[in-house]
């Protein structure tokens, strides 16, 4: 029921193999991750502008604008989310590269999935500030890596989209997320974006964790706090 990694996070692979593309999207989905899939440079760039993505695979070698102009122009635009560049074995120079042009991590071809699936759990991690798996808001904590809630030591169930929304509030704890970005966050482009949805995920989880732990922000959103007085 639960992800196997539990982070609520949108993806972006850009790869022009269209085979292996299809197993990294395959892999980072079954792991639990929201994953959209651009198969040339123009795609790529354009998806990484235009939609909120958590992080990104990104292939050098691709049709029409190559891996390190995509990512030069997306760090030019401003836009920071963590970068794993795919690169051929023995293009030591595609490395140097990419680092110089902001990437945050590497992978060499051929790689082991495995590995490629742990350095975008280690960026996450980084990206949102916290160096383990565990977060811990009040008396509520939150296990990323094992999909786990537990309240008091006690271990609340919860499906997965309901902890994926729980975990995308607690990740920006006591800011105030508007409905239309946990759509975003949350789930891939064909969901429903009917935020009405959002609303009755936040009732049920309120029945769950401690109901005064998630606040209605009207007309804004809601906002993860253990500060009573804040909203
Ligand atoms: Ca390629």
């Amino acid at each position: 029921m639960f992800n196997e990694l539990g982070e609520s996070v949108r993806l972006l692979v850009v790869e022009d193999d269209k085979d292996l593309n299809r197993q990294i999207t395959t892999a980072l989905e079954e792991a639990g991750y929201v994953v959209d899939t651009a198969h040339d440079g123009e795609d790529g760039h354009f998806l990484g502008e235009t939609e909120p993505y958590d992080a990104v695979i990104l292939d050098i070698g691709l049709p029409t604008m190559d891996g390190i102009s995509v990512l030069e122009n997306w760090r030019r635009a401003n836009l920071k989310m963590p970068v794993i560049i795919l690169t051929a074995r023995d293009r030591w120079s595609d490395k140097v590269a990419g680092m110089d042009a902001g990437a945050d991590d590497y992978v060499s071809k051929p790689f082991h999935m495995e590995e490629v699936l742990a350095r975008v759990r280690a960026l996450l991690r980084r990206s949102t500030g916290h160096a383990t798996n565990e977060i811990e808001v009040g008396n509520l904590r939150l296990d990323t890596k094992a999909a786990k809630v537990t309240v008091d030591g006690t271990l609340i169930k919860l499906t997965s989209h309901e902890f994926r929304l729980l975990a995308y509030l607690v990740h920006h704890k006591d800011k105030v997320i508007s409905r239309t970005e946990l759509v975003e966050h949350l789930y891939d482009q064909d969901f429903d974006r009917d935020s009405n949805t959002i609303e009755v995920f936040v009732g049920r989880l309120r029945k769950k964790i401690p109901s005064d732990l998630i606040k209605t922000v009207r007309g804004l959103g809601y906002c993860l706090s253990t500060n009573e007085n804040e909203v």
